[in-house]
């Protein structure tokens, strides 16, 4: 089989990837390892989230805030496509601070996005306790502000997951779920790409986006791709009263009622296990916000591994020995999906990466390591 174009990878940045290849008429594979797949697609918390993001790299700001600005235009494309709505809504988002101390570090790290040259026009502020109290009337005494961006919202990730699957197999994509890639090798014009079980596809140009398998596809390639696993573990409790329209960095209420709590970062290898100890302190946080929540109690609990670069901004990147392979990673699958979609994918489909994606690159690494010896 000689396709356009073969992404390996079926997550969040593989499918926005692929479904973005497909709108421009690219005759595409993805080629997945299925359900049984390490996916922190399909164990995220759903923000489309700007307030936070790039600080100490402004491009990452400006690229973010692009992203969140192509939203609404990429969810009513795709609903329209793959038939179901996503749960999309994007109503402004707070970062809830519980002591003055840290509204003390909310204000100078908004004065720092602010005063980044190059960050766009960002919209970050800081409320008090009464204006957040007007946005989100179930605070508890503990809120002394937060901090709003007009450009945050939430979607449901495995509704947007699934849609871009759908809307990509709507759209002439070929999706091949089965073993893992094992080698990448070029061919003619193209490239041969081999699974585990010996079965071969091949295609002119192939992405790479294997979440943190693409360390391993890049190594054989003679390639680095430096990713490292993330955890992060999620609390959903029951299904409770509407008490909060708008989604919260640490907590968000669900279109169904349930409230999803998580903040957690650890180490943990490929472990995606929880613990007593994390789940602990992360329901504690979330009854110092929100008392209530004392009462409901938590049906499910989860781990699942961020995609992490050493300096957790993405990486975007070819190799001028390999022409016609990129390979995309990124911590930030589900707000950047919309341009990974409507900017990464179309250039890709023409055989390049955008201009403003330069800065992206992994070797950006290899200047901070010869600075630092
Ligand atoms: C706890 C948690 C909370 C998060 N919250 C948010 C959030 O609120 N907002 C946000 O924007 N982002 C969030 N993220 C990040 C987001 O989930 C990731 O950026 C995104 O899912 C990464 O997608 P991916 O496709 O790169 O990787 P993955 O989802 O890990 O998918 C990788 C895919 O590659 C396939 N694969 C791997 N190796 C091979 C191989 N050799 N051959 C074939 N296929 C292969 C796997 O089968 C898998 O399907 C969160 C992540 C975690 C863990």
């Amino acid at each position: 089989m000689d396709f356009d174009t073969i992404v390996i990878g079926g997550g969040l940045v593989g499918a926005a990837t692929a479904y973005g290849l497909t709108q421009q008429g690219s005759d595409t594979a993805l080629l997945d390892e299925g359900d049984i797949a390490f996916r922190a697609s399909v164990g995220n918390f759903g923000l489309i989230w700007v307030q936070s993001k790039g600080d100490g790299m402004p491009d990452y700001a400006r690229w973010t805030r692009r992203s969140a600005d192509l939203w609404p235009g990429f969810a009513a494309r795709l609903a329209a496509l793959s038939g179901f709505d996503i749960g999309f809504r994007q109503p402004g988002g707070l970062q809830l601070c519980l002591d003055e101390e840290k509204l003390a570090e909310r204000q100078l790290f908004l004065e720092r996005m602010h005063n980044q040259k190059g960050a766009g026009d960002y919209q970050g502020r800081l409320l008090d306790r009464a204006e957040t109290k007007s946005l989100v009337p179930a605070i508890g005494p503990r809120v002394v502000g937060a901090s709003f961006c007009p450009h945050d919202g939430h979607v449901n990730p495995l509704l947007l997951l699934r849609a871009l699957h759908l809307a990509s197999c709507n759209s002439g994509l070929t999706y091949l779920p089965g073993p893992p890639v094992v080698s990448i090798r070029p061919r003619g014009e193209g490239y041969l790409v081999r699974r585990r079980d010996g079965t071969e596809t091949s295609g002119h140009r192939v992405v790479l986006a294997a979440g943190l398998g693409n360390a391993d596809l890049a190594e054989g390639l003679g390639q680095r791709f430096p990713v490292r696993p993330q955890r992060g573990q999620i609390l959903v409790t029951q299904r409770t009263r509407r008490f909060l329209d708008l989604p919260i960095a640490t907590l968000r209420q669900t279109e169904e009622g349930t409230v999803m709590i998580g903040d957690s970062k650890e180490d943990a290898g490929f472990d995606t296990g929880t613990n007593v100890h994390t789940s602990r302190a992360m329901a504690g946080r979330a009854v110092l916000a929100f008392p209530h929540l004392a009462d409901v109690p938590v049906v499910r609990t989860w781990g699942a591994l961020r995609v992490m670069s050493p300096d957790g901004f993405p990486i975007y990147q070819t190799w001028p020995d390999l022409p016609g392979v990129f390979a995309l990673g990124c911590h930030s699958g589900v707000t950047l999906a919309a341009i990974h979609a409507e900017v990464l994918a179309p250039a890709i489909a023409e055989g390049f990466l955008p201009d403003e994606t330069v800065v992206f690159r992994a070797e950006r690494f290899n200047v901070q390591n010869s600075t630092a010896t």
